[in-house]
């Protein structure tokens, strides 16, 4: 039996009938004042797990103003959308990140601490700004939300190093009531999250909603070369089958991507880029133009996607390997989410595996590297300040300037409490000693493994039985239970 009020907040805010899967079981755990692991398909319906009871407890104002429900959440991008959806709703909800100017910004610390608000959706980083502490310090918080949690676990495929001082964080705000959600998180990821949040694992029940999608064709197409691959993209585009929504077709480096996409203006096919190197606006405005349907196509790399709550997503294609099963799986998900037949295809030719293996061997440095980091850190310091992380990489490898051992090393310092940030200036400050994480070959070795063998599972998964790649999923997330 689901909380009434739970039920009646459902439909007056939200106008839906009843809840799906566990939505009201969790709701009820949540409420209780439980903690509670969720893991669910993308586009089930995550968020009211946490929004319900936002607005369950936001309804008992309190002396010091109302309960507020934080949320964590990595999608700097996507919050104003989430909230501006919440709005709409008459959901008393605000974010605070990095895209406010500093009046709205100072203006929305004042409503926070004048006791405004429900939800409260910010990203980790936030908690590095002491103003901010100060102004949150001010509130009772009823419930944290941990949204995307799987970019807790280091063995992750979308580690944010601000994810990992979210103990710091939840004990900040006074250990609340903690729900972790991410539609992908194996039982390692899981034990990691856990750690990383502080709480054992015997005080936190996990709801697993399973990970079948019956309405997704998986489908593994073995190509050649590049003309193999944007043949049977082209072919893919162009057949008659799942037509009538919008299409992202994946890569692994945005040189590939611009390759093809020179290759499809030739060929008349109309369709917008999206990666990380195109200006903050500029991928404001594409995802704009995806979201309402202005255009059809979108070639992205891995910087596209998360949070995409689009329905009719009818394919999405992979022209180059990606690095392991839980990011294939995370962009797979966003397709059909209506419900609809959508499609899946992966363009595998084996010498993609190059391209991951040298992305492993970038976000793996050894000892000896983070030792040459941190000697230049320590030594050097002015001119590290004076010259930046440009200059630190050129002392650092004179002849392959391009790859980005220096990025993982700065980023996993920062995640060690060893620099005081991830960014300049902050990462100029040397806060301690490298710890054994970062010094131990065996134990750099054994992430370094670990990556490999998420890859190799993606070589094992184009090997399997068409009618068996369901079934390699469901293994892959859920067999050691
Ligand atoms: P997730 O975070 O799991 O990917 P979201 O929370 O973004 O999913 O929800 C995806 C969509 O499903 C949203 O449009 C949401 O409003 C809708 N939704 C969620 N729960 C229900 C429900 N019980 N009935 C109908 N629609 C729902
Ligand atoms: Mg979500």
């Amino acid at each position: 039996m689901s909380d009434p009020n739970a039920i009646a907040i459902l439909q007056k805010h939200f106008q839906y009938d009843t809840f799906r899967g566990s939505q009201a079981a969790i709701i009820d755990h949540v409420v209780q004042g439980n903690h509670a692991m969720v893991v669910m398909p993308t586009g089930m319906g995550k968020s009211l797990c946490y929004q319900i009871p936002a607005l369950i407890h936001g309804d008992h104002a309190e002396s010091d103003g109302t309960p507020l429900t934080l949320v964590l959440s990595p999608l700097v991008a996507l919050m104003k959308d989430q909230v501006d959806a919440l709005t709409a709703r008459g959901i008393d909800a605000a974010f605070i990140n990095s895209s406010l100017d500093r009046t709205t910004r100072i203006a929305r610390y004042e409503e926070v601490a004048s006791g405004r608000y429900q939800l409260l959706y910010v990203t980790p980083e936030r908690f590095r700004k002491d103003d901010f502490r100060e102004v949150i310090r001010k509130r009772h918080i009823a419930l944290m939300a941990i949204d995307e949690a799987h970019c807790v676990s280091q063995w992750g495929h979308d580690f944010r190093p601000d994810y990992s001082r979210i103990r710091e964080i939840r004990s900040f705000v006074g250990n609340p009531t903690t729900i972790a959600l991410t539609a992908t998180a194996t039982r390692e990821c899981r034990s990691d999250i856990y750690q990383q949040i502080g709480i054992d694992e015997s005080d936190i029940k996990l709801f697993h909603e399973g990970i079948d999608r019956p309405n997704l064709a998986l489908d593994v197409v073995h190509v050649m070369d590049n003309d193999g691959k944007f043949d049977s993209l082209v072919e893919t585009l162009r057949s008659d089958e799942y037509r009538g929504g919008s299409v992202i077709v994946y890569f692994s480096l945005i040189k590939t991507l611009e390759s093809f996409s020179d290759r499809m203006l030739s060929a008349g096919i109309d369709h917008v880029n999206y990666h990380g190197d195109l200006p903050r606006n500029v991928r404001r405005r594409i995802q704009n133009e995806f979201m309402s349907g202005d255009c059809e196509i979108v070639l992205a790399t891995n910087a596209f996607g998360m949070g995409i709550d689009k329905s009719d997503i009818r394919i999405v294609m992979h022209v180059e390997t990606p690095g392991s099963i839980e990011s294939y799986y995370q962009e797979i998900g966003r397709a059909g989410r209506d419900g609809k037949p959508s499609l899946c295809r992966w363009l595998y030719d084996q010498s993609d595996l190059m391209t991951q293996m040298q992305f492993i061997e970038w976000s793996n440095p050894e000892a000896a590297f983070y030792d040459r980091v941190y000697t230049l850190l320590r030594e050097h310091n002015e001119e590290c300040r004076a010259f930046g992380l440009n200059w630190m990489n050129g002392r650092l490898q004179r002849v392959a300037k391009h790859d980005h051992r220096l990025a993982t090393v700065i980023a996993m310092m920062d995640r060690h409490g060893v620099i005081a940030g991830p960014h300049e200036p902050a990462c100029f400050d040397v806060l301690g000693p490298l710890p054994e994480e970062l010094s131990s070959d065996a134990l750099l070795g054994e992430k370094k493994r670990n990556d490999q063998q998420r890859l190799y599972a993606m070589v094992q998964y184009a090997a399997a039985e068409p009618e068996a790649r369901q079934a390699f999923f469901n293994d892959y997330f859920l067999g050691e239970e």
